[in-house]
């Protein structure tokens, strides 16, 4: 390809479109710290998403960090988690003084194996942190079943499921809270952003304080709180970028059917599926998983290099996983977590994103068809 193609690209409203909806920034000098966009974007979100509370953060990461803390689960405690995520997930447990025990995930959909993972549980467990890996729902009645069977709490790292649905229920109503990432690579972005769905009001108080310092009131801190607030340029982008996300959902909805539609049937690779009539997906990624036993251990990387050299960049996402990475391998429970280890080393992640020209489409596919045949 002349131009580079990576895996994906940052969707972005009309520019004069944007410019109209901050040129009012301009009078008001008014450009964080909770302003109109901010509280604008919060009731267009809860109603998207169809949650009944929603925070808006900074990004993703802080709100799960800050969900975490706002549970005020004792130092030491452990949280139950998935190695096959972005290292985000355990950042945020382990910045919080707690301990991450992960647990093996499914080949079928790359969740968290919800089978394996009452056998993790001691005294210290406190809660459960599953993710939605490529908007593949976790099975949620199976984990919220074990949540109550043990009095865990349950924390949903969303940030891949961006307004699914499932029946119709938004995504962000399971468990106790589910966490969103508006980051700019992101199905739906704020430019940097995220934010937190959950029922219960008092945590709205909680995340509101500790998004701002742990600032009760003017002369009173209550809790060592951060700074992870949203600003107004950021949720003036959010606000544009809603009413172009259906009409980009379905572009990548096109673009994903012509994956599948001439990638299905080779029995070396595995393709993501999306025919469950419960879901309502948003098509946020197109990973496929190389069969090692078919095509060998070096395919993935093989294909990612040859991918390379025609200026497709694809993406080992997630290679190493999260429970191998240099600062923590080996520090924590050793648990079996070959499947884990396997998805890390055999999907590749292809380029997505509404605007992708069919042209670099039907090149990724020649490209991967030929180097399974060599
Ligand atoms: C993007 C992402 C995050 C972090 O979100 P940021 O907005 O980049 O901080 C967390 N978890 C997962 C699974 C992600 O993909």
């Amino acid at each position: 390809m002349d131009d580079k193609v990576l895996v994906t690209r940052s969707s972005m409203p009309p520019f004069e479109e944007y410019v109209e909806m901050i040129r009012p920034l301009w009078e008001s000098h008014w450009l964080t710290n909770m302003g109109t966009y901010h509280k604008q974007l919060e009731v267009e979100l809860k109603k998207y998403l169809g949650v009944p509370q929603i925070s808006l953060m900074v990004n993703g990461h802080m709100a799960l960090e800050l969900t975490i803390q706002a549970m005020g689960f004792p130092e030491g405690s452990e949280i139950i988690t998935t190695p096959f995520t972005f290292i985000s997930t355990t950042h945020a447990i382990i910045r919080n003084k707690l301990v991450p025990v992960f647990c093996d995930i499914k080949l079928s959909d790359y969740t968290i194996d919800e089978d394996k993972i009452e056998e993790l549980i001691t005294e210290k467990t406190v809660a459960i942190l599953p993710v939605h890996v490529y908007g593949n729902v976790c099975n949620v009645k199976k984990i919220q079943d074990i949540a109550d069977k043990y009095n865990l709490k349950v924390i949903y790292d969303a940030a891949h499921a961006f307004g699914e649905k499932i029946q119709d229920t938004g995504i962000g109503n399971l468990g106790d809270a589910s966490i969103f990432s508006f980051h700019a690579t992101k199905v739906y972005n704020t430019i940097e952003g995220g934010a937190v769905a959950f029922r219960d009001e008092n945590l709205y108080k909680k995340l509101y304080n500790l998004k701002n310092f742990g600032i009760r009131s003017e002369e009173i801190v209550a809790e060592v709180g951060a700074n992870a607030k949203m600003n107004e340029f950021s949720a003036a982008m959010g606000l544009c970028n809603l009413k172009h996300l259906q009409q980009n959902i379905l572009a990548r909805k096109d673009r994903i059917e012509y994956y599948i539609d001439r990638l299905s049937g080779i029995e070396e690779i595995k393709l993501p599926d999306f025919r469950n009539a419960e879901i309502t997906y948003t098509y946020g990624y197109f990973p496929i998983m190389f069969n090692a036993e078919k095509c060998g251990k070096k395919m993935r990387n093989y294909v990612y290099d040859q991918l390379r050299l025609q200026n497709i960049f694809s993406r080992k996402y997630f290679y190493p996983i999260t429970a191998d990475a240099a600062c923590f391998k080996n520090k924590y429970k050793k648990v079996p977590l070959e499947n884990a280890r396997y998805a890390g080393d055999n999907i590749l992640v292809l380029p997505l994103y509404p605007e992708l020209e069919y042209e670099a489409l039907n090149e990724i596919v020649k490209s991967i068809k030929k180097f399974i045949k060599n």
